[in-house]
C-alpha cells in the first residue's frame, strides 16, 4: 500500500477530501472556546479565593473563603483535561500555556510574597502538568492507530483508491447537506477476458495502472469540476462529480476520464487497449437517497454494456428501469418455465342463480423469495419474449389434470374448465395437436373444456388463428370471446367467429351502475351475444347492486370476487364437491 497522508507531504484532493469526512466526527471549535474561557474563570477565582481568610455563612455555621479555591481548583483541572483529551494537539498546547502562565505566578507568591496557602495549588499544578503529558502522549498514540484503522477502512488495498466505504460515507454526507452532486458508474469493458487470457497478475497490473491515470486527473484539478474517484469493486468503480453548472460539465468531466484509457496500457510486454462503460445519475434530480442513486447509475452503465455502442456514456433515465424490470421478469418466467414451478388457481364462475358453472385457470408465478408475479405483468412479457406459450401450455396441462381428477372423484357432466390462450400460442404449427394430447391424457372431455381467446388480439390475428379455433370446436371444446368491448370487433366479424361465450370486460361493469346509458350499452352487448347464440357472462362482478343489474338486463353468467376470487386447488375442490 502506498502512503498516504505521509509527514511533510502536500494532501491530494483525494486525501483533503476524506480528512473532511473524518474531522466532521470531531468535537466542535465551540465546546474548545467554552473549556478555555471555564477554566480562565476558576483560575482566577482561585487566585481571589486562595489568601482570603474571610468566613461566609453558610446556613446555621461559617466556612472560610479559601475552603472555595479546592473545589475551582478542581474544577479547573478537569476543564483542562477535557480540553487535552479531545483536541489533540491544540488542546495540549493550549493546556501547557495556561499551566506555565499559571506556575511562575504561584511560585512568585510563595516565595516572594510569603503567601504559603498557594504551596498545595503548586503541588497539584506540577502533577495535572505530568498528567496532562501522560494524557497527550498516549492519545497521539491511539490517535495514530486509529488513522492507521481509518486509512485500511477507506483506501482499497491493490490500487489505494478510496473504496466503496469511503464512496458511500461521501454520498452520504452530500445527502445530508443537500449539496448537487453526480455519482457515475464506471465498468472496464472486457475485463473477464484479460483475467482470463493474461491472468489475474496482468489483471491487477491494468486495475492499478487505471486507477493511477485517473487519481492524476482528479487530484490535478484538470477537470473543471471538483472529483472523488474510488475503486467499488473487482473492475467497478464510481465517480461523484460536484461544483458544476450544468450536466454539460458532467459529460465534460466524464470524456476526461474516458480519454485517460485511450493511451494503452502495457503489461508484460503486452499493449492492451482499455475503454469503459459510464453511467450516471444526479442528486437530487435523478434520485434522492443513496440505494436509488447507485442503482440508477449503474443502471444507465449496464444499459451502455448492452448496447454496445460507440458512446459508451449514458445518464439514467426512467425508461431504462422498465428495462430492467421486464428483463428481470422475463428471468423469473424463464427460471419458473425451467424448475416447472409456474402453478394455477381457479376462479369460479356462477350462474345469476348462484349454481356452478365451471372455474377459469388464471397462471401464477412467485419469485425466488416468495412474492407472488401478477400476470397482467408477466404475461405481456412472455408474449413479447415468445415465452407465453409455454406458460399457457403449463397451465393448461396441469389444469386439465387436475380437473379429470376432480371429475373421475365426483363426476359432473355441465361443470366447464376454462383457460386462457394467447394468439401467439394459436398460431404455433403445432397447437392442435398439443392441445389434443393433453386432452386426452387428462381425461377430461372436450365439451367441459373452453378456450378463452382476448378479443383485442383475436380480430387482429391472421385466418390461420381462426382455422385452428374451429379444428378446437370440432373437438367439442367450447370457445370465450375474452375482454369483450376492449377491441374494436366489428358485428360481421363476430358474426363469422364459431364462439360459445362472450366474456364482458370488468370496465364496462365497473361503470354499469353510474349512468342509464352504461347500463344499456351492457344490455345491449348482452343482446347482440343473446342475437348471435352466444352465451354472455360479467368479469369482475364486485358489488351486489352489479349482480342486482346483470339479473334485470339477463346476463347469463357472472365471475367476481362478489361469488369467488380466483382459489388454490384444494379450496376450488371443494367449492366443486360441494357443488355437484
Ligand atoms: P382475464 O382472463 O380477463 O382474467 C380475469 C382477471 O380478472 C384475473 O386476473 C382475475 O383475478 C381478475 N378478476 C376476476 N374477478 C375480479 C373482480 O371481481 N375484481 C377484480 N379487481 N379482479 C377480478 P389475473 O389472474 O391477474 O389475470 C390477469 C390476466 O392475465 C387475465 O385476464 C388473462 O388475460 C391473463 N392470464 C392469466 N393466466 C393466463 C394464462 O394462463 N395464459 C394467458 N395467455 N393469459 C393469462
Ligand atoms: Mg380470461
Ligand atoms: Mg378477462
Amino acid at each position: 500500500m502506498r502512503e498516504k497522508n505521509a509527514p511533510g507531504k502536500k494532501k491530494s484532493i483525494i486525501e483533503r477530501t476524506l480528512d473532511s469526512l473524518s474531522d466532521r466526527n470531531k468535537a466542535p471549535m465551540a465546546a474548545y472556546v467554552v473549556l478555555a474561557v471555564l477554566y480562565i474563570v476558576c483560575s482566577a477565582i482561585v487566585t481571589l479565593t486562595a489568601d482570603n481568610g474571610n468566613a461566609l455563612k453558610i446556613g446555621g455555621g461559617t466556612v472560610a473563603v479559601y475552603a472555595f479555591a479546592g473545589v475551582f481548583s478542581a474544577l479547573s483541572n478537569i476543564f483542562i483535561i477535557f480540553i487535552v483529551l479531545f483536541y489533540g494537539k491544540l488542546g495540549f498546547r493550549t493546556a501547557m500555556v495556561f499551566l506555565c502562565v499559571q506556575l511562575p505566578m504561584i511560585i512568585s507568591g510563595i516565595f516572594i510574597r510569603g503567601n504559603y496557602a498557594s504551596l498545595p495549588g503548586l503541588v497539584t499544578d506540577i502533577f495535572t502538568i505530568i498528567a496532562i503529558i501522560m494524557l497527550y502522549k498516549n492519545n497521539e498514540r491511539v490517535d495514530r492507530y486509529q488513522r492507521k484503522l481509518r486509512d485500511q477502512a477507506v483506501n482499497d488495498m491493490l490500487t489505494n483508491l478510496p473504496n466503496r466505504f469511503a464512496c458511500s460515507e461521501l454520498i452520504n454526507d452530500l445527502i445530508k447537506h443537500g449539496e448537487k452532486f453526480t455519482v457515475v458508474s464506471i465498468d472496464i469493458n472486457n475485463f473477464k477476458s484479460i483475467n482470463d487470457t493474461m491472468g489475474f497478475k496482468a489483471g491487477n497490473s491494468v486495475l492499478i495502472e487505471i486507477a493511477s491515470r485517473w487519481e492524476t486527473i482528479a487530484d490535478s484539478g484538470l477537470s473543471s469540476t471538483l472529483d472523488f474517484i474510488t475503486r467499488v469493486a473487482g473492475d467497478e468503480f464510481a465517480l461523484i462529480i460536484r461544483n458544476y453548472r450544468s450536466e454539460d460539465d458532467v459529460v465534460k468531466t466524464i470524456r476526461q476520464y474516458e480519454a485517460a484509457l485511450g493511451n494503452r496500457v502495457t503489461v508484460d510486454d503486452c499493449d492492451i487497449y482499455i475503454t469503459a462503460s459510464f453511467g450516471y445519475a444526479e442528486f437530487p434530480t435523478d434520485a434522492d437517497n443513496f440505494d436509488s442513486l447507485f442503482s440508477y447509475s449503474n443502471a444507465a452503465m449496464a444499459e451502455v454494456k448492452r448496447q454496445n455502442s460507440s458512446d459508451h456514456i449514458l445518464r439514467f433515465s426512467s425508461e431504462l428501469l422498465k428495462a430492467g424490470r421486464t428483463l428481470e421478469i422475463e428471468h423469473k418466467i424463464r427460471t419458473a418455465l425451467d424448475e416447472d414451478t409456474i402453478y394455477f388457481q381457479l376462479q369460479p364462475q356462477f350462474d345469476l342463480s348462484h349454481k356452478l358453472r365451471g372455474f377459469e385457470a388464471l397462471a401464477r408465478i412467485k419469485d425466488s423469495e416468495g412474492n407472488n408475479i401478477s400476470p397482467g405483468e408477466f404475461i405481456p412479457i412472455a408474449e413479447k419474449v415468445g415465452l407465453v406459450d409455454k406458460i399457457d401450455g403449463a397451465v393448461f396441462r396441469k389444469s386439465a389434470e387436475f380437473f379429470g381428477e376432480l371429475l373421475r372423484k365426483s363426476p359432473s357432466s355441465d361443470v366447464t374448465l376454462s383457460v386462457n390462450v394467447s394468439v401467439r400460442h394459436l398460431m404455433k404449427n403445432d397447437f392442435v395437436e398439443e392441445i389434443r394430447s393433453i386432452v386426452e391424457n387428462s381425461g377430461v372431455p372436450a365439451s367441459q373444456l373452453e378456450i378463452e381467446i382476448t378479443e383485442s388480439i383475436m380480430i387482429d390475428s391472421a385466418d390461420k388463428a381462426l382455422q385452428c379455433i374451429k379444428e378446437l370446436k370440432n373437438m367439442g371444446m367450447k370457445i370465450a370471446i375474452d375482454d369483450f368491448g376492449t377491441g374494436y370487433s366489428s358485428l360481421s366479424y363476430l358474426n363469422k367467429f364459431p364462439a360459445n361465450l362472450l366474456k364482458i370486460d370488468k370496465s364496462f361493469i365497473d361503470k354499469m351502475n353510474a349512468s342509464d346509458s352504461s347500463k344499456k350499452y351492457v344490455a345491449a352487448i348482452i343482446s347482440i351475444g343473446h342475437i348471435m347464440n352466444f352465451d354472455v357472462i360479467s368479469e369482475g362482478v364486485e358489488k351486489e347492486e352489479q349482480l342486482e343489474t346483470l339479473r334485470e338486463i339477463g346476463c347469463d353468467y357472472i365471475q367476481g370476487y362478489i361469488w369467488g376470487r380466483p382459489l388454490p386447488t384444494e379450496d376450488a375442490e371443494a367449492l366443486y364437491l360441494n357443488a355437484v
